[in-house]
């Protein structure tokens, strides 16, 4: 089966390479089908996976360094307590900038499904 063809997503100021590997784990060896890592700005998905599998563990990657960018994730590891407007609030903003900044993305979302 094919990756997803994309190849950076850029989320606020930030464009992460994204690299498809075979049997991804996380250090600890548990198997998982992506992970992001800001220090390398990188995010690796299986490349084992069914390519509209692969297309949620993108998103879900994006999510997840969407709430680093924003500072939602600060946030939540200082354990504030947030209510569902204040999350929207983090995430609005980069959220236009993601949809703005990445066409190959939303090209995979309006492919074939
Ligand atoms: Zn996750």
């Amino acid at each position: 089966m094919k990756n997803l063809d994309i190849k950076h997503v850029k989320i606020g100021p930030f464009t992460y390479d994204v690299k498809f590997v075979k049997d991804l784990k996380k250090p600890t060896g548990e198997k998982v089908g992506g992970s992001n890592s800001t220090k390398k700005m990188l995010i690796q998905i299986e490349s084992q996976a069914h390519p509209r599998f692969q297309l949620r563990i993108l998103l879900h990657e994006v999510i997840e360094l969407m709430g680093y960018v924003s500072g939602l994730k600060r946030k939540i590891l200082t354990k504030q307590k947030l209510s569902m407007h204040e999350i929207a609030s983090h995430l609005d903003v980069t959220l236009y900038q993601v949809l703005k900044d990445n066409p190959d993305l939303i090209s995979l979302i309006g492919g074939e499904g």
